[in-house]
Order: structure tokens, then C-alpha cells, then sequence
């Protein structure tokens, strides 16, 4: 049982007035909202007019037609209890009717006014709300459409919405009467008798969610993984949610969020934000996105891939053995970047030069003496400023005697062991460029020891590229460690100046922060290092902790 589950149990048994908040998150309001009511469509009015010497009629009088606001409506029934009506929780509407009458005064007809509301509940995909407006006049010759004296006057005027609560479709209708008689002059009988008919019908699709637009595709069709923060449910000022990197995944260009989400709370400033990541692009972030109260279209353009400037050096041979090395870890760095959607493509830079004649094949390189090694290297070896130097070496000298496949100096600069038999290490030491940290706290490689002991967590294992022993499982990042190394200041990808190297940005004028590296839990402007958006790896998205 993961955490989640266990502090639900807890709720449901204990603490049930505490834990509320939990349950809520449960909860998704569906409203209506195209663009902005009132919603207005073309009516048509047929009038008959008869006079004591004639009889006229005038079809098709065109005119407007107004709809109020279903969630307006529902409140006047139900008052602050109508928000439930337009929540699913656990994908459930609650059935409901209720009805209301009262007199309408501001008008000049000062309408006796009824509405009824009726709602099916049920799950999203079918649950109704049935909503009629009965509207009748109180006051005669309002208009002052009678010269004389009115006799009668009789208007009904009856709206009614049929409306799926889940997806917006609606079909709406006004059937509005009117019958009066005004007496003649001379007072004896009627002089004018007028019926008259306004009628109007309209059907289609409220937006019920705002839509990300997302461009730049590597190939349109191919799975954008979306992460959104904004303020949603809070339809009534009932309730505030808060998302936080909630997540949606679809090949749409034009992506549903099915729910209205709004602004962020004033002081919360990276309450607002969109994250994207998809195939052979760098993950893309929209800050302070403008949330409206009504429906948005938001665009997500994502960046290019990233293009990394690596400079290869075999210093301990064989030379063919190295270069081989070299190529594969280059490879296969590139197909675990494109294959986990991280937006690297891996370039060799120039020929990769063979260093092996210079005595270093039985040499053990140390990984703890940074300062020393690093200047050693340069001297003796060569080094390409700007970029990052991998050297393919016969030995690692961790310390303590024990011997490794890969060690990262930062600052660009990385020690490849010709005999590491797994061509993931490359890429496991790239990421430590990136800034990234094994994901399990209790190994720190440290100068003066190793903790050898680094258990599988409830969020990453072996299968993870950043799990310290490498035995050629490791071949995911989840999308909270690519947050991190796309995103965060450290990573080479965000440029270094250090004594060693200085790289500039491969992201010039993208959004750079800080976040915890080893973070369990999330945060408005860092997802959980362990969040996922696809299942690939053993891990699953819901076995990190959520929001
Ligand atoms: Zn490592």
C-alpha cells in the first residue's frame, strides 16, 4: 500500500473532519462557459394583428433571444449549494430538483418568475441538467402598446436548456407569448387584438475546459505529456483547489483539461504555469500563464531539441576499443533521450582523438581529486573549452580501492572507463552534468567512503539512470528528474562559468530556478523528483507521491 492510499484509509477511519481537503481533490467542477454569458441566439416573432376593419400579419420579426448562465439559474434554486450540482466526485454528479419562484421587479413587466432545475446525476459522459424559465407579466400595458384602455394582457415567456453537465452539449429554446386587447375609443368593444409569438432554438456545445494548444511537434499525432498548476473548482468561491502538476497525456494538437481553471491566488506566482514534454523536444515551460475566469486557449510552443557538444578523448587504450566505447555510449545516450522524451541529441564534435600514446593505459584515474585531475588532464591529454570532454580512461579510481565505470568531474567534464561493460554509464555521468543526484539518499559518494547500501525506495530503483550501480538496466529519468535537469540552475544545460570549464546556455532565455534535488515532496515551482507522466521504467506515475 503506498502512502497515498494508507493516508486515505487513515481519513476515512479517523480523521475524516481533518483530512477533508484530501477527499475534495476528489471533486471536478464541470461549467458551462462559452466565453461569457448571457448567451445570445436569433429569434423569430410572428405577429397577428387584428383591428374592428382589418387583419394583419407580419412572420419572421427577427430578434435576440437571451440565456442566462445554467450555474446563475442554479444558484437562485439552490443557493451555495448548487456548486455541487456542477461537481463530479469520484466521477459522479449528485441527482437533484429543486424549484423557485419569485417576482422579477426590476422589469417593467415585473415578471412572476419560476425555474426549475433538475439534474439526472451519474457519471460525466451521460448526467443532464434539465433547467426551464418561466417567466409571466403582472403588469398591464407595460409598454404602453394599448392607446386606450387594455381589456387584457397575457405573456408567458418559457426558456428551457436541456444540458449535459459532462460535455457542454446543450439544446436550448424560448417559446415567449403574448395576447392583449386594447378597447376601442368610443370604450364598446375591442378595437385592437394582437397575438403575438417570439420563438428561438439553438443546440451545440458549451466549452466546458480550457484547451492547451500545443505546436511545435516533433510529428503531428505524437503524445504530448502535460503538467498544469492553476486554480480549479472554485465555481461559486466554494472551494479552492490548487493543482499542482496535474497531469494529462494525448496526441491532440488541442488538448481538453475538461475542467475551467483560473487564476492562481495573488502571492502565489508559480501557481499558474504549464509543462510539456514529448518525443525529440526539450521539455517546454509556459510561466504565469494567463488563466481567465471564463474559457482559454493557452499556447504551449514547444522548444527544439537541444543539440550537446561532446569532445571525445581515448586516453587509454586500445584506441579502436575506446572509440567503439565511445560511439555506443554516445548512441545509446541519444536513444534513451529521445526514447524518455528528454529533447538531447548527443553531437560528436570533431574526430575523437587518440590519446593512447601518451603512457596513460595502465594509469588508475582518481574521481575525488578535482582541482589536480581536472589540470592534469587538460595539460597532458588536450580539452576543448565550451563543451563537455568525456575521457574514455583504463581505470576509475573512486577511492578506497573500489573501482568505477564512470565518475563526473561537473563542469563538463566526464571519465569514461574503457571497460565498463554497460553503455548506459555515459549517459548516467551526463546527468550528473545536468545536476542530477543519485536518487537514493542514503548512497552518498563521498571522498571519504561509500555507502554501499542504497535500497530500492517506494519511487526509484535500478531501472532508474541515476541508480548508483549500473548493471545495464538503468535506462529512465522520470519527468521530475528531466524537470530538474532542464530547468535548474547546475545543470550544464543552463551554461557553467567554473575555474575548470565555462559553457554557455543551450537553453538561451528559458526559465531557470532552483529546486531541491532530491525532493519527495512536490512544490508549485518543482514536481516531485520522482514524478512520472509515462509508465516506462518498473515505476509506475502513481507510485510517486501526488499532489
Ligand atoms: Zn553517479
Amino acid at each position: 500500500m503506498n502512502t497515498k492510499n494508507l493516508t486515505r484509509l487513515l481519513c476515512g477511519l479517523i480523521f475524516s473532519a481533518i483530512c477533508a481537503p484530501l477527499k475534495a481533490q476528489d471533486c471536478v467542477s464541470y461549467t458551462p462557459d462559452p466565453s461569457s454569458f448571457p448567451y445570445s441566439i436569433p429569434s423569430h416573432g410572428y405577429v397577428t394583428q387584428t383591428t374592428s376593419n382589418s387583419q394583419s400579419t407580419y412572420p419572421s420579426v427577427p430578434g435576440t433571444a437571451v440565456f442566462g448562465n445554467p450555474k446563475g439559474m442554479a444558484s437562485l434554486v439552490f443557493g451555495s449549494d448548487a456548486a455541487s450540482l456542477f461537481q463530479a466526485c469520484n466521477n459522479v454528479f449528485p441527482k437533484q430538483m429543486g424549484s423557485t419562484t419569485f417576482m422579477d421587479t426590476n422589469a417593467p413587466e415585473q415578471w412572476l418568475t419560476t425555474i426549475t432545475v433538475t439534474t439526472s446525476g451519474g457519471d460525466p459522459s451521460t448526467a443532464t441538467m434539465n433547467i426551464t424559465e418561466k417567466f409571466q407579466n403582472t403588469v398591464l400595458n407595460w409598454d404602453g402598446v394599448c392607446p386606450t384602455v387594455m381589456r387584457s394582457d397575457d405573456r408567458h415567456d418559457t426558456y428551457t436548456y436541456a444540458y449535459h453537465i459532462g460535455t457542454g452539449a446543450f439544446t436550448i429554446n424560448l417559446d415567449a407569448n403574448r395576447h392583449f386587447q386594447c378597447l376601442n375609443p368610443s370604450g364598446t368593444g375591442v378595437g385592437l387584438d394582437q397575438v403575438g409569438q417570439q420563438v428561438a432554438y439553438g443546440f451545440g456545445v458549451w466549452p466546458i475546459g480550457d484547451h492547451i494548444q500545443v505546436t511545435n511537434r516533433f510529428l503531428p499525432g505524437l503524445e504530448t505529456g502535460l503538467w498544469v498548476n492553476g486554480l480549479v473548482n472554485p465555481a461559486f468561491g466554494v472551494l479552492d483547489n490548487q493543482w499542482i502538476h496535474h497531469t494529462f497525456i494525448s496526441p491532440k494538437a488541442e488538448i481538453d483539461l475538461k475542467v475551467n481553471v483560473m487564476p492562481s491566488q495573488v502571492g502565489n506566482p508559480l501557481g499558474s504555469e504549464l509543462v510539456g514534454f514529448t518525443f525529440r523536444r526539450a521539455p517546454t515551460l509556459v510561466p504565469n500563464v494567463p488563466w481567465t475566469l471564463g474559457f482559454d486557449t493557452i499556447e504551449l510552443p514547444f522548444n527544439d531539441e537541444i543539440t550537446l557538444p561532446i569532445k571525445i578523448w581515448v586516453v587509454g587504450g586500445p584506441y579502436s576499443k575506446g572509440r567503439m566505447k565511445a560511439l555506443n555510449s554516445i548512441a545509446v545516450a541519444g536513444y534513451l533521450s529521445q526514447r524518455g522524451r528528454m529533447g538531447l541529441k548527443p553531437l560528436v564534435l570533431g574526430p575523437i582523438e587518440d590519446k593512447t600514446g601518451l603512457g596513460a593505459s595502465t594509469f588508475s584515474f582518481g574521481c575525488t581529486d578535482k582541482t589536480n585531475n581536472i589540470a592534469a588532464l587538460k595539460a597532458y591529454f588536450g580539452f576543448l573549452e565550451g563543451v563537455i570532454n568525456v575521457y574514455i580512461v583504463n581505470s576509475i579510481d573512486h577511492d578506497l580501492g573500489v573501482l568505477g565505470d564512470g565518475c563526473s568531474y561537473g563542469s563538463g567534464i566526464v571519465l569514461l572507463n574503457i571497460h565498463t561493460p554497460f553503455d548506459t554509464t555515459l549517459a548516467h555521468e551526463l546527468g550528473h552534468n545536468f545536476g542530477l543526484r543519485h536518487p537514493c539518499e542514503s548512497f552518498q559518494l563521498t571522498d571519504s567512503g561509500q555507502n554501499l547500501s542504497c535500497a530500492n525506495s517506494d519511487y526509484f530503483d535500478i531501472t532508474n539512470l541515476m541508480w548508483p550501480f549500473n548493471d545495464g538496466q538503468n535506462q529512465y529519468l522520470t519527468e521530475g528528474q528531466m524537470f530538474r535537469a532542464h530547468f535548474t540552475f547546475g545543470s550544464v544545460l543552463n551554461g557553467i562559468i567554473s575555474p575548470y570549464n565555462s559553457i554557455p546556455t543551450l537553453r538561451p532565455g528559458q526559465e531557470v530556478r532552483g529546486c531541491d534535488p532530491l525532493a519527495v515532496d512536490p512544490t508549485l515551482a518543482c514536481p516531485a523528483l520522482c514524478k512520472r507522466i509515462w509508465p516506462n521504467g518498473s515505476k509506475q506515475p502513481s507510485d510517486c507521491k501526488e499532489p
